[in-house]
């Protein structure tokens, strides 16, 4: 199974949800697709590390073949490309590696030359592995890193999406099959669910919630779910103890029988929603 953990801004606990669940689950692996703060490593502290770099091709013009026939910035739907002097000129920020321009070239003046956009470190913690993609400072769009790290998946996969519902989410869910949103029970956190919840009904997932830092036994997110027909998966307590331990780098369901038990009930559910 894959399992996608959502949510509709950082800090609602979609870390901290995603870590643990792949902590209960024999010989599983974690894809930290948060690529620009990918801190699940800080609480999997995996070891055994390898990385390797991710690139894509990024157009360059050589100007001795160019003759200036604009065909290039023509075909470029993305606006990478500015005719300026008789030439054209390339914007790596916007340019979505699509490889257009390289094709229609006539003279092969427009080459693809390797841009360095992350890299992807792999590691054990316990019995999981463990998939980091770091996205590299200044670079403007995470999709072609989040799809390498999703190659990775193998088995039982956890993914830990960027926060939101931009693209890059939506590049992190559309393998999954089941979508975990996490919620936190305040006003904000209602409102940002709701954005995510909107992408997920769009791509046809299943889904389900966790509510995170429940200080009541029914609160306004047990309402939207209601009214949605949604299941609550998990209410997972507010407690000091397990803030206290997350934020030194501890586990909880290492810390903590109960949570642990909590965890390992989420996953049953998840494998009985999944099943084929
Ligand atoms: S690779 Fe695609 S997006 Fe980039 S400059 Fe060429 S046509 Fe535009
Ligand atoms: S298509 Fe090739 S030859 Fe024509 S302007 Fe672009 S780089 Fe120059």
């Amino acid at each position: 199974m894959q399992i996608a953990v959502l949510s509709g801004k950082g800090g609602t606990g979609k870390t901290f949800v995603s870590t643990n669940l792949a902590a209960v689950i024999e010989n599983s692996t974690y894809l930290d697709c948060d690529v620009e703060e990918p801190d699940g490593r800080l609480l999997l502290h995996p070891v055994s590390i390898q990385t390797e770099k991710v690139t894509k091709p990024m157009p360059q013009v050589n100007a001795d073949k160019c003759i200036g026939c604009r065909a290039c910035v023509d075909i470029c739907r993305f606006g990478a490309l500015a005719f300026l002097g008789g030439k054209p000129m390339v914007f790596p920020e916007v340019c979505h590696s699509c490889g257009g321009c390289t094709l229609v070239c006539p003279t092969k003046a427009m080459e693809a030359h390797p841009h360095e956009i992350g890299t992807i470190e792999t590691g054990t913690s316990g019995n999981m592995e463990v998939v980091t993609g770091i996205l590299s400072i200044g670079e403007a769009s995470a999709v072609p890193l989040i799809s390498a790290v999703l190659k990775k998946a193998k088995g039982n996969t956890i993914i830990d999406c960027p926060p939101g519902s931009a693209c890059s989410v939506m590049e992190s869910i559309k393998g999954s099959d089941y979508c975990v949103m996490v919620a936190e029970p305040t006003i904000f956190g209602l409102h940002n669910l709701n954005m995510v919840y909107t992408l997920v009904k769009l791509f046809h997932k299943p889904y389900g919630i966790v509510i995170n830092k429940c200080e009541d036994d029914y609160n306004l997110i047990d309402d939207f779910c209601k009214k949605e027909h949604i299941e609550v998966l998990l209410r997972i307590p507010f407690d000091k103890q397990t803030a206290q331990d997350t934020a030194r780098g501890k586990l909880a369901v290492r810390q903590n029988a109960a949570m642990k038990q909590s965890f390992m009930s989420l996953a049953d559910k998840l494998r009985e929603r999944t099943k084929k």
